[in-house]
């Protein structure tokens, strides 16, 4: 009974509420197809400090951005700005001049003044019509074209704008464009916010066994709690591991030890999977790895797919914490940058490129952030990135963007030029986890002037699930040319 009483009520609400929302929709919508205007320009001129800033933070050495001897011979004929820099030379800056206020897409100002106050990109979609060169100066003009009804996402109940940029030159010829989708949500209102307020308090993990630490053995893992990698050797020159009482060799007890490099590649590998034991994580990958001063060590490889673990596979050191033990593992080593360019032939569809990962820090994280000119304190304020609800500060999209145009780059070779980047955005990346990219030819077409298109899918993935899908169309020189 009292139910049938409440009900009216509630749909008198309801229905309120539905009318104001379809209200505020109708009028965000009216505003399809407006612009912000005639294009602005750009704060600075496409140049050499801002590509270098974004070279170092991204780590990507592509000598068409920084190296004016190998820029000039190459395709370019001088340097250019890596492509996923397009959005970067047009961003308001920390304190945007008063010429710039108001100048933007007002529907992110209605959504904020209707509740939708928390922001977060979902997608990016960059076209390249030619690379930038030096001294250019690039006008923006935003066009909205879309947006969403009202949605209930993991994060929030929010709607989804769709923006479309063109970018032009001092003469007004088009050089580029871009497709942004960010979601504009209510704080607090989403699937994430909801279980992290009422998760019951997690359940202690059972303790992983610690290694038995010995006098003998002692100097390994004061090694490892020290970040490095001590290896026991002789003064007859013989190495062993583990560390032992007496030289196998040369029999006597007075050892020593030195500190390797932490590369080697993967010997072999098995990846145990029944019973599962509580206390390590799934799968777990042990792998024999070679280290390259020459002797053998058992590990666990880390932050790859298993099927993508390969015998003779680089690997490098990781230390890992786990229940208060530092342990020594591997994860591959991030695959080397090619210095020629692969020709169109080379490549074939189904063609994976090597997975490379790529360890998130703090200084990844806020130094990308601001080598893209993007000040949102939830990409380097740690404190404000939790007051508005997130476990710590996180990547933003056009690091995402430029971490895939180095992948495809460094895969691919220098020459290789980038038509397109589209990226999906999923999980977050925060710090202390690691991203691993994954790729491979998806497409071909055909040669046209002594070049041709390929396709790359992409994708990459953390310890909560991928952070970025998307795809690449980029050139290749033909070997017809
Ligand atoms: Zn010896």
């Amino acid at each position: 009974m009292s139910e049938a009483k409440a009900a009216p009520d509630c749909s008198a609400d309801s229905q309120q509420d539905a009318q104001r929302k379809a209200a505020l929709l109708e009028e965000l919508r009216s505003a399809i197809g407006q612009t912000t205007g005639a294009p602005l320009p750009a704060r600075d001129a496409v140049n050499q400090a801002m590509i270098r800033h974004w070279s170092d933070a991204m780590t990507d050495f592509n000598p068409c951005y920084i190296d004016p001897d190998f820029a000039a011979k190459s395709i370019h004929g001088e340097v250019v700005a890596p492509p996923a820099m397009l959005n970067a030379w047009t961003m308001a800056g920390l304190h945007p001049p008063a010429s710039l206020q108001g100048r933007g897409v007002d529907t992110y100002a209605k959504l904020d003044a209707a509740g939708y106050t928390s922001v977060v990109a979902t997608n990016s979609e960059h076209d390249y019509v030619r690379y930038l060169k030096l001294g250019e100066t690039l006008h923006h003009s935003t066009k909205l074209t879309e947006v969403s009804e009202e949605k209930a996402t993991a994060l929030g109940t929010g709607h989804f704008v769709t923006t479309v940029t063109e970018y032009t030159n001092d003469a007004g010829e088009v050089v580029g464009a871009m497709t942004f989708r960010i979601l504009k949500f209510r704080p607090g209102t989403g699937r994430m916010a909801a279980s992290a307020e009422s998760a019951a308090p997690a359940k202690p993990r059972p303790i992983r066994p610690k290694p038995g630490i010995s006098r003998d053995t002692g100097f390994f893992w004061d090694g490892i709690a020290q970040g490095e990698l001590r290896i026991q050797k002789c003064d007859c020159g013989a190495l062993h591991h583990p560390p032992m009482v007496r030289c196998p060799k040369c029999g006597t007890y007075d050892l020593g030890w030195i500190v390797a490099s932490g590369r080697g590649k993967v010997y072999s590998h098995v990846e145990p999977v029944h019973p599962k034991i509580p206390s390590f994580d799934y799968p777990l990958i042990v792998g024999l790895i070679e280290l390259e001063e020459g002797t053998r060590l058992l590990s666990n490889v880390i932050d790859i797919e298993d099927e993508f673990v390969e015998i003779g596979m680089d690997v490098e050191l990781a230390i890992q914490e786990c229940n208060g033990v530092e342990l020594p593992v591997f994860r591959p080593a991030r695959p080397a940058r090619r210095e020629d360019t692969l020709h169109f032939e080379d490549v074939a569809v189904g063609d994976r490129m090597a997975p490379c990962p790529i360890p998130i820090t703090p200084t990844l994280i806020v130094s990308t952030a601001i080598a893209s000119r993007d000040y949102q304190d939830v990409h380097h304020d740690r404190d404000l990135a939790i007051k508005r609800g997130s476990p710590d500060i996180f990547m933003n999209i056009l690091t995402s963007s430029g971490l895939s145009s180095r992948y495809a780059t460094d895969w691919a070779g220098p020459e290789a030029v980038l038509k397109n980047l589209r990226i999906r955005l999923g999980v977050p990346n925060y710090p202390y986890d690691t991203m691993t990219m994954y790729g491979e030819v998806a497409d071909k077409g055909a040669v046209t002037n002594g070049r041709g298109p390929v396709t790359l899918k992409i994708r990459g993935t953390n310890r909560m699930g991928h952070h970025l899908t998307g795809s690449i169309d980029l050139e290749l020189p033909s070997n017809a040319a």
